[in-house]
C-alpha cells in the first residue's frame, strides 16, 4: 500500500508467525473462533466504556453491538467486522506487531514441544492463527479516538499501516480481510463459515450476521416494466440485492392457453443472516441445560476444545446481593497450574446484568480456587462506575464467599459421587455373580445395563482423576483458608500402610481404627516407598495400627495447620512423644528397666555427638531398627527443615 512504511515484527513475534503460516496442522478451523473471540472482546470494551460516557457508542448503525461475515469469491477473501472499540496506532503497534507478548514465548515452547495450536487462544496470540488459511491480511479499524487506519502483512516479517483513506468508513469497529491461502479455498463456501460460527460462537452473546446468498424463484407481473419491485429494505447496509434474470423457457406450458399475467424471475437475494441466539446459557433455570450444553459452554470459555469438564455448578443466589454464577471444575488441569501460584488469576469472568466487566476479576475467587473455570453475572452490583470501584464493592465479598461454598459443595459432590458408584459397581457385581448361578439375563436388558456400567465406572474414577489434577489446590485451601479447613478436611486423600495402593480419605481413615485408638497417625517423606519402608511405622503396623503415608511437600505445612479430624488429633509417628494405644504397666516398667540399662550409653551418646542433636533417648518405639534420629516435639521434622531450606513455596 503506498505510503505505508514496513516495520519488523518483534523477533519472537515474527518466528511465531512464521511457525503458524508453514504449520501443516489440519485443524486450520480454529482461526474463526479466534477472530470471533475477539471481536467480541472489543465489543465487550465499548459497551463497557459506554457505560460511564454513552456519547462513546455513537449513533445509527455504529452503536449497534455485532458482528458482520462475509465473502469475496473474486479475491477469495473473507470479511470479519465487528463494530467493536477498534484500535489507535498505538493500539496496532502493540497488538499486532512490535511488543511481545508473554504468551508468545510461552506458546512458542509448547509448540517445539509438540504441543495443539488449537490452544493458541490461551496464550494471548489467537489472532496469529489468521495465517493458518491467510497469506495476507489487513486489519482496517476504526477507533473513537484516532482515524481510519490499515495494518497490513504477509507473515514475512514485517507489517506495514498507514492511514486508510479510501475504504469506506466504519464509523468505530475492526474490519479484518482474510486473503485465503490457495489450499484454503474451502472457507469461500458460505455453508462451511456458517457450520464454523455455529460450532465455535454459540456463546457469543453478541449476534453474527453472515451476508448469505440464494436464488428464490419469483412471480412477477408480466407488464411490469421494472421488473421485480425491490424488497422493503430495512437496513439497507444489511441487504443487498442481487440481478434479476428474466426465467428460462420451463414455463411453457402455460403459453399455450392464455398470455399469461406473472412471469417467473429468478432472482438472487443477499441477505444478513443470524447465526447464533447469542443467548445466555447462565440465565436459563439449570433443570433446563443439558450436560452437553454445559460442556459446550465449559470449551467455549476455556478455550479449550479437547477438555470436557468434571463437574459444573450454576446457581442463583437471591437476597440483598443477587447474582447468577456457573462454575466448572477442568477435566484436567493445565500444566503450568502450580507454576506460578501466586500470580495466577481465577478464570472467573465478571458480568454485571449480562454486560461483561472483566476477564478474571482477582477478588472473586482467592487463589486456591484459581483452577476453576466459570462466570459470574451480578444484577445489584452497579453498572456506571468504574472497575477500581467495583473492586471495592461490598457485594464482591458476599459473592466471594458464596462461590467458595458452592465450589466446596460441587468438589464434595464429586466425592460423594466416586464413593457411591463405587458401592453400586460392588453390589452389581455381586448381583451378577449370583445371576450367574440362576439365569442368563435378557440381551436387550444387557445393552442398557452396559450404557449404564459406563457411565458409573467413570463415576468411580471422577474423584481420583479430581483429586491428582487438582488436589494440591484444596491443600492450600486448607494451608490459607481457616474459614473452611473443616470443609476441606473430609476431602482429603492419602495413601496409607494399609492402603499402599489405593488412597482413603480420613473418615476412611477413622472407620479403619483401631479400639481405643486416640490419634490419626501420619508420616511425612518424600515417597510413598520411603514411608512405607520407614522405622518409625515398624512398630505401629505392628501393632496393628494405620499410618497415612504424607508424600507431598505441601502435606507437611497441611498438618501445620491442622491438629485434629472428628475429634482425633493427629499425631506424627516421626516426633518425639509419640502417644500409643493405652500402655500397658508391664511394658511400662519395662521401658524404665531399659532406659536405667542403657543410661550410660545414652549419656556417651550424646557427649559423643555434641550439639548436633539435642538429646538421646531411650526408646520402645523400634521394632527391628536399633536407632533413629527423630525430630523434637516442637522442632520442624526432618522434611520440613528439607522443605524449608529448599523454598520450594
Ligand atoms: P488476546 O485476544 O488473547 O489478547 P489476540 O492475539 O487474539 O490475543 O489479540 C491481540 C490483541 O489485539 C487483543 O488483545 C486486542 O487488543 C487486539 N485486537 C485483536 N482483534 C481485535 C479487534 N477485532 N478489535 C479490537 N482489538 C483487537
Ligand atoms: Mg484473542
Amino acid at each position: 500500500r503506498e505510503g505505508a512504511e514496513a516495520r519488523p515484527f518483534q523477533a519472537e513475534v515474527s518466528r511465531m508467525m512464521d511457525i503458524i503460516i508453514h504449520s501443516l496442522y489440519s485443524n486450520k478451523d480454529i482461526f474463526l473462533r479466534e477472530l470471533v473471540s475477539n471481536a467480541a472482546d472489543a465489543l465487550d470494551k465499548i459497551r463497557f466504556l459506554s457505560l460511564t460516557d454513552k456519547s462513546q457508542l455513537g449513533e445509527g448503525d455504529t452503536a449497534k453491538l455485532e458482528m458482520l461475515l462475509s465473502v469475496d469469491p473474486e479475491q477469495k477473501m473473507i470479511s470479519l467486522r465487528d463494530r467493536g472499540v477498534g484500535m489507535t496506532r498505538a493500539d496496532l503497534v502493540s497488538n499486532l506487531g512490535t511488543i511481545a507478548k508473554s504468551g508468545t514465548a510461552a506458546f512458542l515452547e509448547q509448540m517445539q514441544k509438540g504441543g495443539d495450536l488449537n490452544l493458541i487462544g490461551q496464550f494471548g496470540v489467537g489472532f496469529y492463527s489468521v495465517y493458518l488459511v491467510a497469506d495476507y491480511v489487513e486489519v482496517v479499524t476504526k477507533h473513537n479516538d484516532d482515524v481510519q487506519l490499515i495494518w497490513e502483512s504477509k507473515a514475512d516479517g514485517s507489517f506495514a499501516i498507514s492511514e486508510d483513506r479510501e475504504g469506506a468508513p466504519l464509523g468505530r469497529g475492526t474490519q479484518i480481510n482474510i486473503y485465503l491461502k490457495d489450499s484454503c479455498q474451502e472457507y469461500l463456501q458460505e455453508d462451511k463459515l456458517k457450520e464454523l460460527v455455529q460450532r465455535y460462537s454459540e456463546f457469543i452473546n453478541f449476534p453474527i450476521y453472515m451476508l448469505t446468498h440464494s436464488t428464490v424463484d419469483k412471480e412477477v407481473p408480466f407488464e411490469g416494466e421494472e421488473g421485480a419491485a425491490p424488497e422493503e429494505l430495512s437496513d439497507e447496509e444489511k441487504s443487498a440485492k442481487g440481478d434479476v434474470e428474466v426465467a428460462d423457457e420451463e414455463d411453457e406450458e402455460g403459453e399455450a392457453a392464455k398470455a399469461p399475467k406473472t412471469r417467473t424471475v429468478t432472482e438472487q437475494v443477499a441477505e444478513w443472516k443470524a447465526l447464533n441466539d447469542n443467548q445466555a446459557l447462565w440465565l436459563r433455570p439449570p433443570g433446563d441445560v443439558s450436560d452437553e450444553e454445559y460442556a459446550k459452554f465449559y470449551k467455549a470459555l476455556s478455550k479449550n476444545e479437547w477438555d470436557t469438564p468434571l463437574a459444573h455448578s450454576h446457581f442463583k443466589a437471591e437476597g440483598d446481593v443477587e447474582f447468577k454464577a456457573v462454575m466448572f471444575v477442568p477435566g484436567q488441569a493445565t500444566p503450568d497450574l502450580y507454576d506460578n501460584y501466586y500470580a495466577r488469576k481465577p478464570s472467573i469472568k465478571l458480568y454485571v446484568r449480562r454486560v461483561f466487566i472483566s476477564e478474571s476479576f482477582e477478588d472473586l475467587l482467592p487463589k486456591w480456587l484459581s483452577f476453576l473455570v466459570g462466570l459470574v453475572d451480578s444484577d445489584t452490583m452497579p453498572l456506571n462506575v468504574s472497575r477500581e470501584m467495583l473492586q471495592l464493592h461490598e457485594g464482591l465479598k458476599v459473592i466471594r464467599k458464596k462461590l467458595v461454598r458452592k465450589a466446596i459443595d460441587m468438589i464434595k459432590k464429586l466425592a460423594d459421587g466416586q464413593d457411591r458408584a463405587l458401592k453400586e459397581l460392588e453390589e452389581k457385581d455381586a448381583a451378577k455373580a449370583a445371576a450367574a448361578e440362576g439365569e442368563e439375563a435378557g440381551a436387550e436388558k444387557a445393552a442398557g445395563e452396559e450404557e449404564e456400567r459406563k457411565k458409573l465406572e467413570e463415576k468411580s474414577k471422577a474423584y481420583t482423576k479430581f483429586w491428582t489434577g487438582f488436589g494440591k489446590s484444596l491443600k492450600m485451601g486448607l494451608i490459607e483458608d481457616q474459614g473452611n479447613r473443616r470443609r476441606l478436611l473430609p476431602l482429603l486423600r492419602f495413601h496409607s500402610s494399609k492402603s499402599p495402593d489405593k488412597q482413603i480419605s480420613l473418615a476412611q481413615y477413622v472407620e479403619g481404627m483401631k479400639e481405643g485408638q486416640k490419634h490419626i497417625y501420619y508420616l511425612v517423606g518424600t515417597s510413598k516407598e520411603e514411608v512405607a519402608g520407614s522405622p518409625f511405622v515398624e512398630s505401629l503396623v505392628e501393632q496393628g495400627y494405620e499410618v497415612l503415608f504424607m508424600t507431598d511437600p505441601l502435606d507437611e505445612y497441611v498438618m501445620q495447620n491442622v491438629q485434629e479430624f472428628e475429634d482425633k488429633e493427629f499425631a506424627n509417628v516421626s516426633k518425639e512423644d509419640l502417644k500409643m494405644g493405652d500402655k500397658d504397666e508391664v511394658e511400662k516398667k519395662a521401658q524404665k528397666k531399659a532406659k536405667e540399662e542403657f543410661k550410660g550409653l545414652a549419656k556417651w551418646w550424646k557427649e559423643s555427638l555434641g550439639s548436633a542433636v539435642e538429646n538421646v533417648k531411650v526408646s520402645k518405639r523400634l521394632a527391628t531398627t536399633p536407632c533413629v534420629v527423630v525430630s523434637s516435639k516442637y522442632g520442624w521434622s526432618a522434611t520440613m527443615e528439607k522443605i524449608a531450606r529448599a523454598q520450594t513455596l
